[in-house]
């Protein structure tokens, strides 16, 4: 019997290693690995850049508080904002930690002007920004928030796509709109850029602050630095996490002057975020990430896996629905069973995840090779064939 808490339905699979895009379990088998530990491992197992820059610096310092500069972390945060539409960036641990700074910045902003009033976050219906107590209720999820009431108050909802819906829901208290720039848990779903542009417009005519969840589809997995670079907006606030540590647990938010304007010492902390052990994993991951033609090699490297993708659903339509994403944050829709195809996939040594909508999310290292993605096609094809 097992003494983990019970909050995952586990394979009963285990890995005792990690090399790049491949994974080595304790059943003897070779897994090829398209999780990465949900778009968090950006560059494949056991990268031996990362592995030398922590090392490097686990032999200096591991840990110092925020009472102290840090200048591991002013470097990060220095290139953070050469790349981005960021003023000032706020470290942390993790992507719900995020989230939930973003909608303690926004409310903040506000009061600062003395809008104290103005403190709604507006978001998605059935989304997901992390498992606090105040984003399992930005979710509206009532999957998620079951049992977990009294209610986190302060969030309001619109459906996915429905523009008029949106305007509705919109009020004077309305302080921000916290949508992510593509949805992951929800489906790999791609807000538009002209959904962008009129978000931002909307929220500059209302004088809302934009949030862009960026946890999952920033930090290159989009095939740009942050998936809001397509649409050429810049928003106020974004969250980052997954990808930006390479597997080294790190949660960051990304804001504007205006925002940081309202916070000051005392506001917000954090024990651990920013520590320099921390900082050395994303400082190595921007070296990688930063060379030049890396973002291009993963636009084309999404663009060859996508349009294969689409030719095995040509062959197999009763089977494949839609394949979409972005870069190499990519879905398969299912018809039917995702859970019955992800566990089929893992028979032939192919891991993928699930997300909402009956979706498979293919979630490559983005340093892939063409070899290893041609391996996953042949192997979904080989899957598909087994359903005819
Ligand atoms: C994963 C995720 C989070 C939560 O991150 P945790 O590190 O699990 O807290 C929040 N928002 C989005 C979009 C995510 O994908």
């Amino acid at each position: 019997m097992s003494a983990i808490l019970n909050t995952y339905n586990r394979k009963k699979i285990a890995f005792k290693k990690g090399k790049g895009t491949f994974l080595y379990a304790t059943n003897g088998k070779k897994y090829l690995d398209f999780v990465q530990g949900i778009a968090v491992n950006c560059l494949g197992h056991a990268n031996n850049y990362l592995n030398k820059a922590i090392y490097q610096q686990s032999k200096k310092l591991w840990h110092v508080s925020n009472v102290f500069t840090i200048p591991e972390q002013e470097k990060l945060a220095k290139r953070l904002k050469q790349k981005t539409f960021a003023d000032y960036i706020f470290f942390q641990n993790s992507g719900a930690e995020a989230t939930e700074a973003a909608i303690k910045f926004a409310r903040r902003y506000f009061y600062s002007k003395g809008l104290t009033k103005k403190n709604r976050i507006l978001c998605i219906k059935n989304s997901f920004h992390g498992r606090t107590l105040a984003t399992i209720f930005a979710s509206g999820s009532k999957k998620m928030t079951e049992g977990f009431f009294p209610k986190v108050e302060g969030f309001d909802h619109f459906k996915f796509g429905d523009h008029k819906d949106l305007e509705n829901a919109i009020t004077n208290k309305t302080a921000a709109i916290m949508i992510e720039t593509i949805m992951g848990e929800g489906g790999i779903k791609v807000v538009p850029d002209y959904c962008l542009k009129g978000l931002r417009k909307l929220c500059n005519k209302k004088n809302i602050l934009l949030i862009l969840d960026e946890v999952q589809c920033g930090i290159g997995r989009s095939g740009k630095f942050m998936a809001y670079e397509y649409s050429g907006i810049k928003p106020d606030i974004v969250p980052i996490a997954k990808g930006i540590g390479g597997g080294f647990p790190i949660g960051a938010v990304l804001v504007n002057k205006k925002v940081a304007s309202a916070m000051k010492p005392g506001t917000h902390g954090s024990t651990f975020g920013g520590n320099p052990l921390a900082m050395s994993a994303g400082n190595a991951v921007l070296d990688l990430m930063f060379k030049k033609g890396f973002l291009n090699e993963v636009r084309k490297k999404g663009f060859y896996f996508q349009k294969e993708l689409k030719k095995i659903q040509n062959n197999f339509p009763h089977i494949i629905k839609e394949v979409r994403g972005k870069g190499l944050l990519i879905g398969l829709v299912l018809h039917k069973n995702q859970t019955k195809f992800i566990n089929d996939l893992i028979d032939n040594k192919l891991l993928t995840v699930r997300a909402a909508e009956n979706v498979v999310r293919l979630l490559p290292p983005l340093n892939v090779s063409k070899k290893e993605i041609n391996l996953a096609l042949k192997i979904i094809t080989n899957v598909c064939k087994r359903y005819k």
